[in-house]
């Protein structure tokens, strides 16, 4: 299995320099054969394949004035091509399946807040040494005890804070809008451990206040990081608005507030990682609605938040963790009305329908009270359950 995992990295000086110089000729390259193959599309010159635009890097490279290019890891730019000509084929593909063509491949820009170039890791050689042992040597990519090998950057400082198993396939360097660098690595021939099954399961109805409230009571909480680092999101907008625009001043807001973000960013995809972990450790089944945009859109404006609940990243996490550790996972259709059913007597409350009211009703038909969320979560459960026996396919099977 393919898994991909994300590092912050610390450079030095020397090193940044180097991935500065490699995001530049990255982006060169990108753009120069971007530019030749428009050429060649528009005057009718047919296409300009992969071999052939990694035939004229070459060229390039021994030109004159073209020199620098040599700088930067060969096999990256190399990607870089495979990317674009990636970008030219889909862009064929919608030309010659719906007649119109929207994304053609668009420029790479040196004022893109985030900066980025992948290495193919080249598979480590072997050789027997003096002893006769079998050693290994020269992958390009490697993660060593204090950071992690990169070409033409020899070791980079980084915290591998994960298990990180596997045979590494690239690694990708960026660097954010606030100035960190990452990188991510793309492993395989990774087996996850399957984790032992509990024989429970579990609806979810996922919400704002309480990001996940469990059929069986259970309420996961959804700290509201942004609300938190909000007012010194607003005092540096305030900052950054009294700065001219383009001045370096400018610059150095703007990037203090590109952080401040990253940081809300990473702390909720903290936050949602450890909570599917948990979910998916606890339960066997775990039954879910694909909830409607409207519904996200709404709800925000009526908690008089953002919608930063990341509803859609929590399904998509739970849903390869649970593919990874051998559960299963039940998506139920957005317009099923799990709010508005009884999940005492399945009678359908219609009256409940648009108006908003977060506390609790009474069924008028069995008369038990509810709560709203879950009720909700328990009518999930229900139809999960249904589904599955009826082995419809609107599920995801993902156990064995
Ligand atoms: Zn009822």
């Amino acid at each position: 299995m393919e898994r991909r995992c994300n590092f912050r990295i610390y450079p030095n000086r020397a090193q940044m320099a180097q991935m500065e110089r490699n995001f530049g000729c990255v982006r060169f390259v990108y753009n120069y054969f971007l530019v030749k193959r428009k050429e060649a599309y528009e005057n009718g010159r047919g296409i300009i394949g992969y071999n052939e635009m990694c035939r004229d890097m070459t060229q390039l490279k021994r030109r004159e004035g073209f020199e620098w290019l040599c700088e930067a890891d060969h096999n990256s730019l190399q990607r870089a091509l495979k990317q674009l000509d990636l970008a030219f084929q889909s862009f064929f593909r919608n030309v010659k399946q719906k007649g119109t063509a929207p994304g053609f491949p668009a420029f790479k820009s040196k004022r893109s807040p985030r900066q980025s170039y992948t290495s193919p890791a080249s598979v480590p050689r072997r050789y027997v040494d003096r002893q006769g042992r079998v050693r290994e040597y020269g992958s390009s990519v490697a993660l060593c005890e204090r950071g992690i090998k990169l070409p033409k950057l020899g070791v980079v400082r980084c915290r591998v804070s994960r298990k990180a198993e596997g045979r590494i396939l690239s690694a990708t360097v960026s660097r954010t809008a606030g100035g960190r660098y990452f990188v991510s690595v793309l492993f395989t021939d990774w087996e996850p451990e399957r984790l032992e099954r509990s024989g429970e399961e579990a609806g979810i109805r996922l919400g704002i206040r309480t990001l996940a409230t469990l059929s069986d009571g259970t309420e996961i909480g959804n700290p509201r990081y942004f609300s938190r680092s909000q007012e010194r999101i607003a005092h540096l907008q305030r900052e950054l608005a009294r700065k001219t625009s383009g001045s370096r001043n400018s610059e150095k807001v703007r990037q203090k507030l590109a952080r401040v973000y990253e940081h809300v960013h990473a702390q909720k995809a903290d936050h949602l990682q450890k909570v599917t972990t948990g979910l998916v450790r606890e339960y066997d089944v775990l039954c879910v609605r694909a909830e409607a945009r409207e519904r996200l859109a709404r709800d925000a404006r009526f908690a008089g938040l953002l919608s930063d609940a990341g509803w859609g990243e929590f399904v998509r996490l739970l849903s390869y963790k649970c593919m990874w550790y051998g559960k299963e996972l039940v998506k139920i259709d957005r317009y099923y009305p799990s709010t508005r059913t009884c999940s005492a007597c399945g009678y359908v409350n219609e009256e409940l329908g648009r108006r908003k009211s977060t506390g609790e009703w009474e069924c008028p038909k069995c008369h038990v009270r509810h709560g709203r969320a879950l009720n909700a979560a328990r009518n999930i459960l229900e139809e999960g359950k249904r589904l599955r026996e009826a082995g419809s396919a609107a599920f995801l099977r993902t156990a064995e």
